[in-house]
C-alpha cells in the first residue's frame, strides 16, 4: 500500500495544483452521460458513443485490468485576465485554455513520470481516453460539478486542465468527493451563454455551444447559429468567465501557456482571413489551435468577419470567394453578405456562376435572396 501523502508531494514537485487520489469505481453520473449521448446530445462527436468507449466508460477493467485507484491532477492555464482586445469586434478570440504550447504534449510527460514512480502498471490520459475525468476530478475532492457543466475548485474557479493516472497500486488514504454544488440559486453561466446551449441547469447541448461549433464541427454550422458566435474562432470561455467562483483564479505558473502577443490571443481577424498552410503551421503549430487545420480556422475567422461589421474584411472576404476549399468558399459568402449587403451582390453572383460546389451553390443563392436579389 502506498502512501497518499507521498504522492501528492511527487505531484505537486512536477508543478501540478491539484491532486486527489479515488478508489477505481464506476463514475458517478454514468448514467446520466449515457442518457446525453442517447439523446444525440454530442452531435458530430461520434467517438463518444462508439460502443467500445462506452465499454470502457462503464468498466474501467477494460482500460487497464486490476486497476485500482485514480489520480486527477489539475494544472492551472489561466495566464492573463480577460484583455480588452478580445472584445475587439476586429480580432478574432481563441480561449484562454489555447493561448500557449498544447498542453497534452506538456502534461502527460509529467504524468506519466508521477505514474512511474508507483511501481505498479498504468495508464494515463489528458483529456484522450474514455472516461469521465470531471466526474471522478469531483469524486476525487477536486471541486464540484456546476450548472456550466464545469469541474469548479472552490478556491481556485474552473481554469485548469484535468488529467487523470489509472493505477494498480492502492495507497493508504483517499479522498473524499467534492460538495454535491455550490451554485445555489445562481444562473450566470446560463443566461451568459449566446446560443443558449444549456438546455437546462448542469446539461450541454453540444451541437449548440460554441466549442462544439468552432473545434469538433467539420462541417457548416447551422445559420441561424452563425450570428451568435460572436468574434470566437476557436472555443469559448463565456460560461467561464461569467462564473464567481472564477474570481478565484490562480495565475498560471507554467509560462508556456502565456501567449506570446495579445495577436496571439486576439488575432487580427484580417490575419486570419490572408492565411495561407505554411502561415498556419508557422502561427500556430505546437499549439492547440493545430489540431483544427488551416481551413476550420479560416472558416470560424469568415463567420467572426460576417459579424465584425468591419468593412475592411470585405476584400479579403471577396478573395475567398474562389479558395480551394468549398468549406471556405462557403462562409466567405455567408460573411460578405452580412458584411457588404446589396454590394455583395456583384461579386456573390459572380461567384455563383463559377461555381460547381452544391452545397456553396445552395448558400450563393441563400445569399443572393437575402440581399433582396432574384437569382
Ligand atoms: Fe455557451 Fe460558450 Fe459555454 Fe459553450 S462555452 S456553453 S457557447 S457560453
Ligand atoms: Fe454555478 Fe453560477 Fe458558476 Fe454557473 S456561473 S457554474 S450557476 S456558480
Amino acid at each position: 500500500m502506498l502512501s497518499a501523502t507521498g504522492l501528492k508531494a511527487r505531484a505537486s514537485d512536477l508543478g501540478f495544483n491539484l491532486v486527489g487520489i479515488t478508489p477505481a469505481r464506476p463514475a458517478p453520473h454514468l448514467d446520466a452521460f449515457l442518457r446525453w449521448v442517447e439523446a444525440g446530445r454530442h452531435g458530430e462527436m461520434g467517438y463518444l458513443a462508439r460502443e467500445d468507449r462506452l465499454a470502457r466508460r462503464r468498466d474501467l477493467n477494460l482500460i487497464l485490468p486490476g486497476v485500482r485507484s485514480l489520480v486527477l491532477v489539475g494544472l492551472d492555464y489561466r495566464s492573463l485576465p480577460p484583455l480588452p482586445a478580445l472584445t475587439d469586434p476586429s480580432r478574432g478570440r481563441i480561449a484562454a485554455y489555447a493561448w500557449g504550447v498544447d498542453y497534452h504534449g506538456l502534461m502527460t510527460p509529467r504524468l506519466e513520470e508521477l505514474a512511474g514512480g508507483l511501481g505498479a502498471e498504468f495508464r494515463v490520459y489528458v483529456d484522450t481516453g474514455a472516461i469521465l475525468e470531471r466526474d471522478y476530478g469531483w469524486q476525487a475532492g477536486l471541486g464540484f460539478i456546476g450548472k456550466n457543466t464545469m469541474l469548479i475548485h472552490p478556491r481556485r474557479g474552473s481554469n485548469f486542465f484535468l488529467g487523470v493516472l489509472l493505477t494498480m497500486a492502492e495507497f493508504d488514504a483517499y479522498d473524499q468527493p467534492g460538495p454535491a454544488t455550490r451554485c445555489g440559486t445562481c444562473t450566470r453561466c446560463l443566461a451568459a451563454c449566446p446560443t443558449d446551449a444549456f438546455c437546462e441547469p448542469y446539461v450541454l447541448d453540444a451541437q449548440r455551444c460554441i466549442s462544439y461549433l468552432t473545434i469538433e464541427h467539420k462541417g457548416i454550422p447551422p445559420r441561424e447559429l452563425r450570428p451568435l458566435t460572436g468574434n470566437w474562432v476557436f472555443g469559448c470561455d463565456i460560461c467561464q468567465d461569467v462564473c464567481p467562483w472564477n474570481r478565484f483564479a490562480v495565475q498560471t505558473q507554467v509560462t508556456e501557456f502565456f501567449p506570446v502577443s495579445v495577436d496571439r490571443a486576439a488575432p487580427p481577424l484580417a490575419d486570419l482571413l490572408t492565411l495561407d498552410e505554411a502561415g498556419f503551421a508557422a502561427r500556430f503549430g505546437r499549439s492547440p489551435i493545430e489540431r483544427i487545420g488551416r481551413v476550420r480556422l479560416v472558416r470560424n475567422a469568415c463567420l467572426a468577419a460576417g459579424n465584425s461589421r468591419d468593412a475592411t474584411l470585405i476584400a479579403p472576404l471577396q478573395s475567398l470567394l474562389s479558395d480551394l476549399h468549398p468549406l471556405i468558399r462557403l462562409h466567405a459568402a455567408w460573411a460578405l453578405a452580412r458584411l457588404a449587403g446589396p454590394e455583395a451582390v456583384a461579386p456573390l453572383r459572380t461567384a455563383l456562376d463559377g461555381e460547381t460546389d452544391a452545397e456553396v451553390r445552395q448558400e450563393l443563392a441563400a445569399c443572393l435572396e437575402e440581399a433582396g436579389q432574384n437569382c
